[in-house]
């Protein structure tokens, strides 16, 4: 039985003298999946084009022995606006990069797929600052997967207003006066915490709708990023291009 889904594209991976491709997909029925795409690099095919990164597509797929396989192809949105921009083409990258490691498996993708679509549009678009997309993306992945900090309150004595340090590696957060005697904290203005509790608990068609100054927004993105390598105990070849030409 043929499978019918709307996915975009994020791997795509060309090996030399062979006219199929491979592809990772984010797919809304069946989350990350591996495909292959037959005779997608000849120059006639239409599924080669509606087969490359960036692109969001409506695959037909039919299960072969040990992967799928593309057997046709429709483009819906191509982001052509990403690939002529280097720092935004290498955030779009890690982003899919972040999808392909924490996004479902074997079960539906609505939410992750919704959530790379409005990234990468808003990306392209310029409407919201590249860090903020980077801390929403890392952070709903990471939820989506069931890692979230607990930003409630200090662990030690209870505060919960004002600025935090966050603990990468548990989780925490803890208070200026109560992190003294640590030196893994990451700091977190208040506009940074109030923001970063909004990004764990707003639904999903209201996510990138905040906008923070920078002296918040940067602590933010900072330790998002801290947070995710941390729970992750990875790093990420697009995420250190990216910084490279950030
Ligand atoms: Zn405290």
């Amino acid at each position: 039985m043929p499978l019918k889904t709307d996915a975009l594209i994020i791997r795509e991976n060309n090996r030399i003298g062979e006219s199929d491709r491979f592809i990772t997909a984010l797919t809304r029925e069946r989350g990350v999946l591996q495909a292959s795409v037959r005779g997608a690099r000849k120059v006639s095919s239409r599924s080669g084009s509606a087969t490359s990164l960036l692109t969001y597509a409506t695959l037909t797929l039919t299960e072969g022995k040990s992967k799928w396989i593309v057997t046709d192809a429709k483009p819906q949105r191509v982001f052509f606006e990403l690939r002529d921009d280097m720092k935004k083409l290498a955030l779009a990258q890690y982003f899919c990069e972040l999808a392909g490691v924490l996004g479902p498996r074997e079960e539906r993708a609505d939410a992750a797929l919704r959530l790379l679509l409005n990234a990468l549009h808003l990306l392209g678009t310029g409407e919201r600052e590249p860090a903020l997309l980077k801390a929403v993306v890392e952070q709903r992945l990471l939820m989506e997967a069931g890692y979230c900090p607990d930003l409630h309150a200090c662990r030690r004595c209870g505060k919960q207003d004002g600025g935090m340090f966050l603990q990468p590696l548990s989780g925490l957060v803890l208070c200026p006066d109560c992190s003294l005697t640590t030196t893994e904290g990451i700091p977190l203005t208040a506009g940074a915490v109030a923001a970063w509790r909004w990004l764990i608990t707003a639904d999903e068609d209201k996510i990138f709708s905040f906008r923070l100054s920078p002296e918040s927004l940067l602590p933010l993105a900072a330790a998002s990023e801290r947070f995710l390598l941390a729970c992750l105990n990875r790093g990420f070849n697009t995420l250190d291009f990216y910084h490279s030409v950030e």
